[in-house]
């Protein structure tokens, strides 16, 4: 991290502009670079911002700094901006590049590798959730979680394709891809993006789409969070909403040979209108039997879905299992776990102060498979389950079905590049808030070696909104055959590197 010395601005109380220069810690002198901020710049700086600077003896600042992964709890941001436009955003970066500081980009704070964090400011988009719809396309603000998006565009009903959980901020989930059950008939969140406002290393305001700024378009498309420039608001393409079909199976892992097999060939066979998932779950207690659980869901199309999951019980006949079947409004289904819970509420509690959702400490990693696994594959994975079940060890396994509308799109559509992969697999370790870093580090590292063992079978990509800082060459595994035309627009646009990540795009 550039600039330690920034970390000791850590006594600052800016809410009060008056008393700035009082609390104003002593610090060295940087070895390097401009000099650090004094307490006039920091008034001057709050003075023209229109949305909140906060210290930390702010009474928001101890919940607002920390992520959705405790995690990452430990890294303290010095002072979080809260920009209220794009303005707000335009000042901070031009703050930053003056004094040089340490800068972290925050969405929803998912990253599972604390890529939204920083020892040094913060700047959280959380304020510009703004939402507006008119004739199928709707304005949201770079700032909003999945669940305000979901909620008020039901009003309409209408949605954008986006993931599962309602706390994952917008902008960090598109920039990534943004898998989810309606990709398959519409596309990655990605790829129903049709603008977007944002503020680039040199302080610009962009408007970027397929005519203008074409490049950056494409790259912010897919080629990951906060590498570009800043986003404040983006402009997606809506589907109309329907009724969410809803399979659940459970099947014992010991039946996993032929579950795992089946469900492979069946999947790869289902028209778009389906969407399928095989997840295995080893919950840390090895005398309770490990599950595989299959979903299977239709936006829609209900017929399709009841003779796809008909065709697959047939594949699966004479084996064990318990099957559940329900009929959902879409917004229900999408904001499930949000039930009994106001837009507040439906949140993280380092989101809002209302917020009920919980926090979790975890570690994750991905792999994509663009061919069925053969048996041997398919024992590797089983195996390797089996054993962190016996371990009594806390770990799963999620396969999801790709191709549909994503495949139908040229390779170089826009930067996502496993667009023609058959599966996308995700190994996740999720323990309670505040589990102790050393278990952490062991799962993340247990999450790489699966991905490890799985390499024989895999394409070697990794998807970018699951990052794993394990991966040793990450230019491959997240960006493939795109990495050099997005080397090429971060020159362009961030000559600098103002934007840096240790896996990120290098200049
Ligand atoms: C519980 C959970 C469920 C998930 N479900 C899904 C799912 O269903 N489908 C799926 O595809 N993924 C899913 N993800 C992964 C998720 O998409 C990524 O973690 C994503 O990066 C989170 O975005 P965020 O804004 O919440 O996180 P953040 O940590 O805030 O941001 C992630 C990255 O994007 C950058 N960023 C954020 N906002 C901006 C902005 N406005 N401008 C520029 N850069 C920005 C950040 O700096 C960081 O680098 C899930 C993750 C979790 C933890």
């Amino acid at each position: 991290m550039q600039r330690r010395q920034f970390l000791t601005l850590w006594g600052l109380s800016l809410p009060l502009v008056s008393s700035c220069a009082a609390r104003l810690p002593a610090f060295p002198a940087p070895s390097a670079g401009p000099a650090l901020p004094e307490a006039s710049d920091w008034q001057q700086f709050q003075q023209q911002l229109h949305g909140q600077l906060l210290g930390h003896d702010h009474d928001e600042f101890v919940w607002r700094a920390k992520s959705a992964n405790s995690r990452f709890d430990q890294q303290v941001p010095a002072v979080i901006v809260r920009a209220a436009s794009s303005a707000d955003v335009q000042l901070t970066l031009q703050f930053v590049r003056r004094f040089n500081l340490p800068f972290a980009i925050r969405g929803g704070g998912h990253s599972y590798t604390g890529l939204s964090g920083t020892a040094g400011l913060l700047l959280d988009l959380g304020l510009l959730q703004q939402i507006h719809y008119a004739d199928g396309q709707a304005r949201i603000g770079a700032g909003a979680k999945l669940g305000d998006v979901y909620a008020a565009l039901g009003v309409y009903q209408q949605s954008i394709p986006a993931g599962s959980c309602a706390s994952v901020g917008i902008a960090g989930l598109m920039q990534g891809g943004g898998l989810g059950i309606a990709d398959r008939m519409h596309g990655l969140t990605c790829d129903a993006l049709l603008e977007a406002e944002i503020v680039t290393a040199d302080g610009q305001l962009l408007r970027c789409n397929a005519n203008q700024h074409a490049d950056l378009f494409w790259a912010l498309r897919g080629g990951g969070g906060g590498q570009l420039g800043v986003l404040t608001e983006l402009s997606f393409r809506t589907f109309p909403t329907a009724t969410v079909r809803n399979y659940i199976g459970r099947y014992p892992l010991t039946n996993g040979e032929q579950v795992l097999t089946e469900w492979q060939r069946w999947a790869t066979q289902l028209p778009d209108t389906v969407w399928t998932q095989l997840a295995i779950w080893v919950n840390g207690d090895s005398k309770d039997a490990a599950e595989i659980q299959i979903r299977c869901c239709g936006i829609g199309h209900q017929a399709d879905v009841t003779q796809a999951w008909q065709q697959l019980e047939n594949r699966l006949s004479g084996l064990w299992g318990d099957v559940d079947m329900q009929d959902h409004l879409y917004l229900d289904f999408m904001l499930s776990d949000c039930k009994g819970l106001d837009s507040n509420q439906c949140k993280l509690p380092s989101q809002h102060d209302a917020g009920k959702l919980k926090r979790v400490a975890m570690a994750g990693s991905s792999d994509m498979f663009n061919k069925i696994l053969p048996a041997a594959g398919c024992q590797a994975l089983l195996s390797a389950m089996r054993k962190r079940a016996q371990q009594g060890q806390i770990g799963a396994v999620l396969l999801t079905l790709m191709g549909g509308a994503i495949a139908a799109k040229p390779r170089d559509f826009n930067a996502f590049a496993h667009r023609h992969a058959l599966f996308s697999a995700q190994y996740l370790s999720i323990h309670p808030e505040h589990s102790d870093e050393s278990l952490l580090a062991k799962s993340a590292a247990w999450c790489h070696q699966m991905r490890y063992q799985m390499r024989r079978w895999s394409s070697g990509g990794a998807y970018l909104n699951y990052t794993d800082g394990l991966i040793k060459h990450p230019a491959i595994a997240y960006y493939a055959g795109h990495y050099a035309r997005l080397q090429q627009i971060k020159r362009q646009y961030d000559p600098q590197g103002l934007f840096r990540q240790r896996q990120g795009i290098k200049v």
